[in-house]
């Protein structure tokens, strides 16, 4: 019998064992490995934070009418997150006033409605009182003018600084204690400008990897490449008083 025979033999026994003890838990969320959950490295989840600049989410029709007819977004480079790209394409955001944005980039895929999302600073320059809100929650927010190299699109609204948040899996979630919509809190500890940020919104699904995604602002507050730890936290745990 061959070593690799013998080891799958094994593997079965294992499987038909925990089964039958009942130890066997509703399926995580398991990685390519098929070993541990999705971004987890040496048996734990791995942490990144990631600065989330300036960009947009269009829908179909719009992308048509921005770069031209029969337009789809061109995948350029792939985010962290599985099926989530920057696209090649950019778009010019265009404020009140004339104020503007040159080259804004398209994340994909397409989405439902059409999504400005920026940093107070850039928000600044533009002349658009954005709000802070979460992705896709966007009733009663500013809008703006996009311009393409084929034509523009009026946005009644959509502009906002996205509200910082941490993607994760539900085996994340349990490692944590906490599930979807809860606040977590995060703190970068970076040389003579450490920050710890409130209010992180946990964003869980099955396919997530974990990672928290902040603004070019607080990126820069805490100058998040210079950082020498990160850690995550659930708000206002007895451990904190
Ligand atoms: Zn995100």
């Amino acid at each position: 019998m061959s070593l690799a025979v013998d080891r799958s033999r094994i593997e079965s026994l294992v499987r038909n064992a925990i089964r039958q003890s009942g130890l066997a838990t509703a399926a995580p969320s398991v990685g390519s490995a098929g070993q541990q959950p999705l971004g987890w490295v040496d048996g734990k989840p791995n942490l990144r934070v990631s600065i989330s600049a300036r960009h947009c989410h269009l829908t179909d029709e719009h992308v048509e009418i921005l770069f031209g007819r029969g337009s789809v977004l061109e995948p350029d480079k792939d985010l962290y997150q599985d099926g989530f790209y920057a696209a090649k394409q950019t778009v010019m955001v265009v404020g009140p006033r004339k104020r503007m944005l040159p080259s804004v980039r398209v994340l994909g895929p397409t989405r439902g409605a059409s999504q400005v999302e920026l940093a107070l600073t850039d928000s600044i320059s533009l002349g658009i009182n954005a709000p802070v809100r979460h992705s896709g929650k966007i009733d009663g927010t500013p809008g703006c003018v996009l311009v393409g190299p084929a034509g523009s699109v009026q946005l009644e609204q959509g502009v906002i600084r996205a509200a910082r948040h941490v993607h994760m899996n539900y085996a994340d979630a349990e490692y944590y204690g906490v599930s979807n919509g809860d606040m977590m809190q995060l703190s970068v500890r970076s040389p003579d400008c450490s920050v710890s940020f409130e209010d992180v919104l946990v964003r869980a699904d099955e396919a997530a990897k974990l990672e928290v995604h902040i603004d070019t602002d607080e990126g820069n507050a805490c100058n998040l490449d210079a950082a020498t730890s990160v850690e995550l936290k659930k708000s206002g745990c007895a451990c904190q008083h």
